[in-house]
Order: C-alpha cells, then structure tokens, then sequence
C-alpha cells in the first residue's frame, strides 16, 4: 500500500490529523495507496514555509531559477517510465498515452518555463522631454496552484512552473483522485535541489485542503483548473478578499465539419477529439455538428470506427481507451446516457459500461458512446458530461451551426473542417471560444493564450500570459 505524504519546507511529511483516504485504481477498482487527508492546519504549515523561503526565492537570478527547472524539466524526462505507470494506474489512462502525451509535457512545461522567464521584460514609455516611466514586474509572494484529475501532472506542472519561474513561491494541491504524480514530483523536487519551502505540496480534499489555500490570506493568487461550479465557489471566496484569480473551467465544444474538408483527416482526428483519454479532455469536441450532405457517410465512417475501438487493461499497448477516473465518475457519465435516451437521443454506438476480464473486472470501464436524434438545446447537449459521449447533429447553413455552436454557457475551444479559408476566418471570428482549432485539434504551441470565455473561464495561461499573471506589475515615473 503507498502511502503518500505531503511536501512541506523541503520534506516529506505525514498530515497533521493522521488520517488518510483510501487512492483506487480505477482500472481494476481496488485501493492501492493512501493520500494525505490534509488541513487548514498542513495548509498553515505550508504557507509559513513558503513565507519563509520567499525574500530568498524571489531575489534568485533568472539564470539560477532557470537552472532548478532545467533540472526537475531533466529528472522527469529521466524519471518517464515510471511517472507514466504511476499516471496510469492512477487515473486510468492507458500507459502509452501518459509515457507519450501527459509525462513529456510536464516535462516541456518545466524547460518551457525555465527559458521563458529569461526573455520575460517589462515595458517603458518615454513621456516626451518630460519623463520616463518603467513597469517592474515582481513576483506576488505566496500562491496558490490548484489542478484537476484529468492530465494530473501535465497541468499540475503547467501552473506551478510559471510560478516558480516568476519568483513566487507555491502552495499546491493536486486532485485527490490522482495525487501520486504530484507526490512523485515532490521527491524530484528534493532531487533537483529546490530550496525548502519554494513549492509545499499539500495533498487532500478540495472542501478542506483545498479551501484552506483558497482562503488563507496569505495565499494572495489564486490559479485554478476545474469545473465550472467548483471555479464559482473560488472566485466567492477569492473576490472579497481581493485576490488575484486565473480559472481555466469546463467546456461543452463544438466540433464543425463542413463537406469541403479534407475528410480522412478529419475523421482521424475526430476520433481523437471525442475518445481521447476516455473522453476527459477540456478541449474534447463533444457535440459534432455535420453539414448535411455527408452526414450519413460521416455517421457511418465514425460509428464503424468508434465500435472497432478497443476499450482495455490501461497496461496493454493494444489498449486505445483505458478506465474512467473514478465510480462515481463512471456512473455520472452514465446516468447522462440515460438522460440522452430519455432526450429522444439514439445510441448509434456504446451506450453502457464496459466489462472485461481478469485483472480489470471490476474497473470502470465505459464504451465509447455516440448519440444522434437530439435537439441542440438538450440538456445532454448543454451540460458537460466529460467522458467518451459525443451527440452528431446535421446542419445546413454557416449561421445555423454558429447559433447552436455559441448556443451553450461553455466558450473554450472549438474546431471547424473546411477547406474555405474565408469561411474559416469568419467563423473563428463569430465562435465564442477562447481557442479555434482549423482543420486540426489539440496541436498547442505553448506561447499561445490558453483559456476560456463565458462559463470556461477568467484569463489566460500559457507564455508571457502565465508570467503577466504570476507577477504584479509596479510602474515607476520619473521626470527629469
Ligand atoms: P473539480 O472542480 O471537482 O476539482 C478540481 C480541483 O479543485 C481538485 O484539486 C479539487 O480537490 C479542488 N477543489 C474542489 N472543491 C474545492 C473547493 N471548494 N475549494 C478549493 N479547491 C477545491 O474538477 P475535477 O472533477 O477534478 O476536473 C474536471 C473538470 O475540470 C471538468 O469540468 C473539466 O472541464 C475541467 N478542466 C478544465 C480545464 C481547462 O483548462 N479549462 C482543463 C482540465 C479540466
């Protein structure tokens, strides 16, 4: 059984109340470890370290930070296979998608920041024969990174990075549903020689650890990855108190594709867009709408391939689709399945969990699920379901797919098949999305604004958008 232990001033500690919850292994059901129970109390310890450890950390060169994150950049890629089976066995992905995918990320994430933060300036505005005024660009002091369950240490790296990089010390928590890569990171934290106190992992549940960073007011930034309600209780706590808010939230996306696109591409990539990692992406394109003219062939291509998907044992190569994350996660996929039938919808593929055998017999398992025959203003095509369920609907006009497209509460991505560049500029500009994909899906430069609109979310990570939010900017005038 793995006990796992929270990384407070440079070591490895037990909570303060003794108590644990139990870590499954959502491939084959069982408890396989035991995370931290933390609270307000090991959240207490954590910001004093980082306290602490801040007129230090924030006063290191660039080139002194930048050499650590090398490092932890350099032990993870060292450290890859068993980052990516510690992913796996945790969160129910297949091993070659977290050895290909989530580990090397968090791997890019760590260098990409380690050089970004050596190019980082601020401004200067000459006022003319008058002044001159300069914007410093400080680190805030003690801040809090909160992540989710769905790429654990890929976006469990992609806050804490910029945060170190800018000078600020960090307060983390991982999900506690998959909190061993995060565990795993603070040992190569201790290996890279991070000072103590820099980055404190503090493991636990979000109404308790998780509320007790958000809340503390020393923790005085905020950046959060989540769902959309859980965003909302932050920002009620974090307004009042005026701390500084980034909240990357749900999405409900649209994926449109038009009869003039490059077809097999598009099919390909579709089948990444609506399975990949089961389904649990933010940036997954859950309702796919069709012009209607290749409609029926679409319907017949994608539901042929998504049937031949194999749904297996993450530990197996041959596995395209590993577990769902948790049970209970499993079964509120599938009561939207149910409520997709009540709906009028049609399961044209999928449509119930999937049983296997030995090892994984009691995992949760669902097959990928696709549904036709709803009204795009359906509860099942409203709400975010997260998981490997996607709606086909026909369209025949640009404007049509545009009001179902903006039709939801979501803006974060979106993705549009055609061939008409004209068409594709204009549409990306009426999307009300903070991300367009044309012609292609997921295919991220890490310099670009990464982010939501409407219920998706406030601001933006990514490049000097990270670096803007982990620092305050101060300008100072003088005249001559
Ligand atoms: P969640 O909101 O339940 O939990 C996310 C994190 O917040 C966890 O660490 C959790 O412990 C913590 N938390 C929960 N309640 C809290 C509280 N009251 N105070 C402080 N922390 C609290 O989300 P989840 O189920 O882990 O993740 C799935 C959601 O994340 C989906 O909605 C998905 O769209 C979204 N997501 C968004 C992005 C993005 O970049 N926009 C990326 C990945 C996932």
């Amino acid at each position: 059984m793995q006990k796992i232990q929270n990384y407070i001033n440079g070591i490895l500690v037990a909570p303060n109340s003794g108590t644990y919850i139990d870590n499954y292994e959502p491939a084959t059901g069982k408890v396989y470890g035991l995370i931290p129970d933390s609270d307000s109390y090991d959240v207490e310890l954590a910001v004093k370290a980082a306290k602490n450890a801040f007129p230090a950390w924030s006063t290191t060169t660039v080139t002194e930070r930048s050499k650590i994150l090398s490092r932890i950049s350099e032990l993870i890629d060292k450290h890859l296979d068993r980052l990516a089976l510690a992913e796996s066995i945790d969160n129910g992905k297949p091993v070659w998608l977290a050895s290909m995918i989530d580990i090397p990320r968090a791997a890019s994430n760590f260098q990409f920041y380690a050089t970004a933060i050596l190019h980082y300036a601020s401004g200067a505005h000459a006022m003319a024969n008058k002044a001159i005024n300069y914007t410093l660009r400080d680190p805030i002091g003690v801040v809090g990174c909160i992540s989710p369950w769905n790429l654990p240490l890929y976006l469990f790296s992609w806050k804490i990075a910029p945060a170190l990089a800018a000078g600020n010390c960090v307060v983390a928590k991982p999900s506690e549903v998959t909190p061993m890569t995060a565990y795993l990171l603070s040992e190569i934290c201790i290996e890279a020689g991070l000072p103590p106190g820099v980055l404190n992992i503090v493991h636990g549940l979000g109404h308790s650890a998780g509320n007790a960073i958000v809340s503390h007011k020393e923790v005085t930034a905020i950046s959060f990855t989540g769902g959309t309600q859980t965003g909302a209780q932050i920002a009620k706590i974090a307004a009042p108190m005026f701390k500084k808010l980034s909240l990357e939230l749900g999405g409900k996306n649209p994926n449109i594709i038009f009869a003039d696109c490059d077809y097999d591409k598009m099919l390909a990539t579709t089948m990444r867009s609506s399975f990949a990692n089961q389904g649990q992406i933010c940036l997954c394109g859950s309702r796919i709408f069709v012009e209607r003219s290749i409609y029926e062939k679409f319907k017949n291509d994608f539901v042929e391939k998504t049937k031949a998907l194999v749904v297996g044992d993450p530990n197996e190569k041959s596995s395209k689709m590993g577990a769902i994350v948790s049970k209970a996660h499993q079964q509120k996929i599938l009561s939207y399945i149910q409520l997709a039938k009540e709906e009028g919808g049609v399961v044209l593929a999928g449509g119930h969990a999937q049983q296997l055998e030995g090892r994984c017999k009691d995992g949760y398992f669902i097959a990928p699920t696709i549904i036709e025959g709803l009204d795009y203003n359906c509860r099942t095509n409203q709400e975010e379901i997260f998981g490997p369920v996607v709606t086909i609907m026909p369209f025949d006009t640009e404007q049509e797919v545009l009001m179902y497209a903006n039709s939801v509460k979501y803006g974060l991505a979106s993705t549009i098949w055609t061939s008409n560049i004209s068409r594709a500029t204009s549409m990306s500009q009426q999307i009300h999305a903070g991300i367009v994909w044309i012609n292609c899906w997921l295919l991220r430069d890490l310099r670009t604004p990464f982010g939501g609109v409407k219920a998706s979310g406030v601001g933006r990570e990514g490049g000097f958008h990270a670096l803007d939010f982990f620092t305050e900017p101060k300008n100072v005038c003088i005249e001559y």
